[in-house]
């Protein structure tokens, strides 16, 4: 895969971060607050939520959380929003971007904007995880399909759970991923992809399994 190594302005990415593990740009928005089912599930101490990296680590950092609370104010204003990011990530010049590097999606509307800046933006792949099942299955019975350039993966609520989802991408978190594998019936015939980041310095590299597998991806917890 081709990455463009061009110095962007940081004031035409002003609503975009850089994580060092992701090979592209991403947009983030306040953890919980912008998290319908996470808020929920961020108690219960076998969900994924519970080890939210959105509220820890770097997240914490000053300059992070007025991002994120920037890109808040942004999204309730959806044909701004919509303008501004078509912009941003084209500006980026990268092949690859991802949504939601924390938070989620609040509403169809939301995700009707989000599915607007990808058709605004075809030369980009766009993955987009998520915990909000009903939103998107929303969106299918009132548009039918996303844009072609994006990716949308259901993500398991609960550590070790197999996603049984009909939707054809998704992801899971697992605690042992050995003994996941141990029993691949379990996986119903569904391909699996293990996230190998954690072994190459906790970054992807050339892998862009997020954008294009399909099937379900396991990420370690670590
Ligand atoms: S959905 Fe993501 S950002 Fe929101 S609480 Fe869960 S892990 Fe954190
Ligand atoms: S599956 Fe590939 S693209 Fe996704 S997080 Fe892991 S290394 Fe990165």
């Amino acid at each position: 895969m081709k990455h463009d190594n061009t110095i962007v302005s940081y004031n035409k990415i002003k609503h975009l971060s850089c994580t060092t593990k992701m090979p592209c740009y991403s947009f983030s928005l306040p953890a919980l607050l912008t998290c319908p089912t996470g808020a929920k599930l961020r108690s219960l101490k076998n969900s994924t939520c519970h080890y939210c990296y959105g509220l820890k680590g770097r997240a914490a950092f000053p300059d992070v959380k007025s991002k994120k609370a920037r890109n808040y104010r942004l999204i309730q204003n959806l044909p701004l929003f919509i303008d501004t990011l078509t912009d941003e990530i084209l500006n980026t010049r990268c092949p690859l971007f991802r949504w939601q590097d924390c938070g989620d999606i609040i509403s169809i509307e939301h995700l009707e904007a989000i599915n607007q800046i990808c058709l605004n933006t075809p030369t980009v792949k766009h993955w987009l995880p998520t915990m909000e099942n009903h939103i998107v299955r929303h969106f299918i019975l009132k548009h039918q399909k996303f844009a072609s350039n994006l990716t949308v993966r259901l993500s398991s609520k609960l550590i070790d759970q197999i996603p049984t989802y009909e939707w054809k991408y998704s992801s899971m978190v697992s605690r042992d991923v050995k003994q996941i594998l141990n029993d691949k019936a379990k996986f119903n015939g569904e391909n699996f992809l293990i996230c190998n980041a954690h072994k190459w310095s906790d970054r992807c590299w050339v892998c862009s399994g997020c954008w294009t597998f399909k099937g379900i991806i396991i990420y370690p917890l670590h």
